[in-house]
């Protein structure tokens, strides 16, 4: 994939404050695994970023986004919802194979485009439920939703949004029969840390990394 300096920079800057959000420190290693690529190639980066004042590394090795570098990544989060949003919502895609596209186009929106994008589709979540700025573990909680993989049994529950960094994990939860937007019965939480579920028309099991991306509130209560 093409990726100049500029789209490679707006990724690193994305990637720690999606990181953040979920309330993880950032490390090094972590932005390797997230953006897939190697540690000497993310120290240069970080080099990089640092120089232009867009983040600080801590003496405990934690990166952290600056004011400005913080802005930038605001302003990606923003480019990519709209995208998102266009996608589904103008051209009928389907949320869990937008990813990609987004994840290239959100480099390549001028502001003018942006604004007319705004305009077009005005307030709203994006194809997973999520809203432009990514909301952290403890802010969910205070709604009321829960994670699949903490939710208790013999309730029901609608999706509000997925996690929706890792598109296998999206094309995962289709095929398991999960949407935003979708209802199902949590039938037990079990001992190897799965959790099995009643959807519509089929029963599944879920292991925990899938179900933790998947963020519900209770229906009926
Ligand atoms: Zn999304």
């Amino acid at each position: 994939m093409k990726d100049t300096i500029s789209d490679s920079r707006e990724n690193y800057l994305k990637a720690i404050l999606e990181a953040e959000a979920e309330g993880r420190q950032v490390i090094p290693a972590l932005l390797a695994n997230w953006l897939e690529v190697s540690a000497p190639a993310v120290s240069m980066a970080l080099k990089r970023l640092r120089r232009d004042g867009l983040v600080e590394v801590g003496k405990d090795g934690i990166v952290r986004l600056s004011a400005s570098g913080r802005e930038k990544a605001y302003s990606t989060a923003l480019r990519h919802h709209l995208v998102e949003r266009m996608l589904k919502e103008i051209f009928g895609m389907e949320w869990h194979q937008i990813h990609e596209e987004a994840e290239r186009l959100e480099h390549a929106i001028s502001p003018a485009f942006e604004a007319k994008l705004k305009e077009k589709l005005g307030e709203g979540a994006c194809p997973h439920g999520n809203a432009i700025l990514p909301v952290s573990p403890e802010e969910r909680r205070s709604r009321g939703e829960t994670r699949l993989s903490e939710a208790a049994g013999g309730h029901e529950y609608k999706v509000v949004s997925l996690e929706e960094r890792d598109p296998d994990l999206l094309e995962f939860l289709h095929q398991a029969g999960i949407e935003p937007g979708g209802k199902l019965r949590v039938s037990t939480q079990n001992y190897d840390q799965t959790v099995s579920i009643q959807l519509d028309k089929q029963a599944s099991t879920l292991g925990r990394m899938a179900a933790e991306a998947v963020w519900m509130e209770p229906i009926g209560v």
